[in-house]
């Protein structure tokens, strides 16, 4: 029996494709095949539990790839008012906080539900723990192949994302490799939305510690993203939403990358060394180790002492101007030597993919695989943190499913 559509992946876009195919035309067979036992397992965790579901600031500086031009089409067409009319018909309304869209319930497990019942309700037939291991043309149609049962398809959806959240969310990124031995042409996956690693020398002795500071990638000393929040100290790196921002280039780069932290971020250089020296006059009596106690974290303010070669032991008296100035240009750029990120299983996104030159970006389709489309993460696309991810997913999937629509009418 050959279905008229096969969509590989029952994450995000795959639910999302189902759906949207299913609801423009009830007479499509559409069949989902996934690996896991459940589908959407990561969708179900998004956004902290809440599902950061698109953003009213779509637009293309907020994503990344090498042929980055390739999602306007689809991101324009399906925006933000078309998503949100589609979740609204399924059950979903929209909230905003800021330009960040959340359901109207905040629970990302909802959304896995009303997709999945939108599905089951318009008959699109799920195989769980089905996992597609090759794909073949088989007599002008595609056979995808599973463990012990293969399927006959006129077209195929691949939206089986790439290798963020690892094995645990069904994320191995096995497809690729699938399609690449079948000649699609890939660009190089590597973690992005994620912590970095540094030298842990500094970090160790802050572990536990947050601030709020301009948090700066530098690509051989030359700053190329800064993101203002509250950054975290591990024992391994930094954390926090502005570090994950600015993590892509970590691993996609092999020149030295550091991380500089402005934890005076509303001061400037000079406003500074004037506050350093009248705290210094005003707090002659205390030695070195009280000198930031009101002013910055303790233990913060001690490693900032130290790793200027003072003795914290010493009184604030002893200061000179030229100490406080070298304690200005920590505070204004406390620097970080980026060795790595904590890898595919912490990030939230995977930078790389199938090369979208071989793909129309009008339809999501193959141009070179008639009827094969590919849609989400496993596109050599990824967006910024703050619900860029899922509005791709959205758009591609609407875009290769009007396509096939309009192909089957
Ligand atoms: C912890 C976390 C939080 C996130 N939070 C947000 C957020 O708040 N907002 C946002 O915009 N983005 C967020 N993201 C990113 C977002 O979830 C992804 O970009 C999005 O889910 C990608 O959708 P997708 O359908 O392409 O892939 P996925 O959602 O990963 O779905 C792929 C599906 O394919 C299945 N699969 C894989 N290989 C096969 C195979 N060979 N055969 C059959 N099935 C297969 C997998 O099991 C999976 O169910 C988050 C990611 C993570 C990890």
């Amino acid at each position: 029996m050959v279905t008229d559509v096969i969509i590989i992946g029952g994450g995000a876009a795959g639910l999302c494709s189902a759906v949207y195919l299913k609801q423009k035309n009830p007479e499509l067979s559409v069949r989902i095949l996934e690996s896991s036992p459940r589908v959407c397992k990561k969708l179900a965790l998004t956004g902290n539990g809440r599902c950061n579901i698109s953003n009213k600031n779509i637009n293309l500086s907020r994503y990344h790839g090498d042929n980055v031009e390739f999602c306007r089409f689809a991101l324009e067409k399906y925006d933000l008012s078309f998503t949100e009319n589609f979740f609204e018909k399924i059950g979903v309304p929209f909230v905003f906080e800021g330009d960040k869209a959340f359901p109207m319930g905040l629970q990302a497990a909802s959304v896995v539900d009303c997709l999945r019942f939108a599905a089951d309700n318009l008959g699109v037939i799920t195989h769980l723990e089905t996992k597609a291991t090759n794909i073949q043309i088989s007599n002008g149609k595609y056979k995808v192949i599973c463990d012990n049962l293969s399927f006959l398809a006129e077209n195929i959806i691949i939206a089986t994302g790439l290798l963020s959240g690892g094995d645990r969310l069904g994320c191995d990124g096995s497809m690729l490799n699938v399609l690449k031995k079948a000649g699609f042409k890939t660009k190089e996956c590597t973690p992005a939305i994620v912590q970095i690693k540094t030298e842990t020398d500094i970090v160790k002795q802050l572990k536990g510690i947050k601030v709020n500071a301009n948090a700066t990638l530098s690509v051989s000393g030359k700053a190329v993203r800064t993101e203002f929040g509250e950054v975290l100290f591990c024992d391994y790196g930094l954390s926090g939403p502005p570090i994950l921002q600015i993590s892509r280039e970590v691993s996609k780069t092999k020149e030295d990358t550091e991380i500089w932290l402005d934890i005076m971020s509303e001061y400037d250089f000079g406003l500074v060394y004037e506050m350093l020296k009248a705290r210094r006059n005003n707090l002659s009596y205390c030695n070195l180790d009280e000198f930031f106690t009101g002013m910055l974290n303790k233990r913060l303010g001690q490693v900032v002492l130290k790793s200027v070669g003072l003795k914290l032991s010493d009184s604030v008296s002893e200061l000179n101007d030229k100490k406080c100035k070298e304690i200005a240009s920590v505070l204004k750029k406390f620097q970080f030597k980026a060795i790595g990120t904590t890898g595919f299983l912490n990030s939230q996104v995977t930078a790389g993919g199938l090369d979208t030159k071989s793909f129309n970006f009008k339809t999501m389709e193959s141009r070179d695989a008639k009827g094969l489309y590919a849609v989400g993460e496993i596109l050599d696309i990824d967006g910024d943190c703050g619900g860029f991810n899922l509005q791709w997913a959205w758009s591609s999937a609407f875009c290769a499913s009007d396509n096939i629509l309009k192909v089957k009418q």
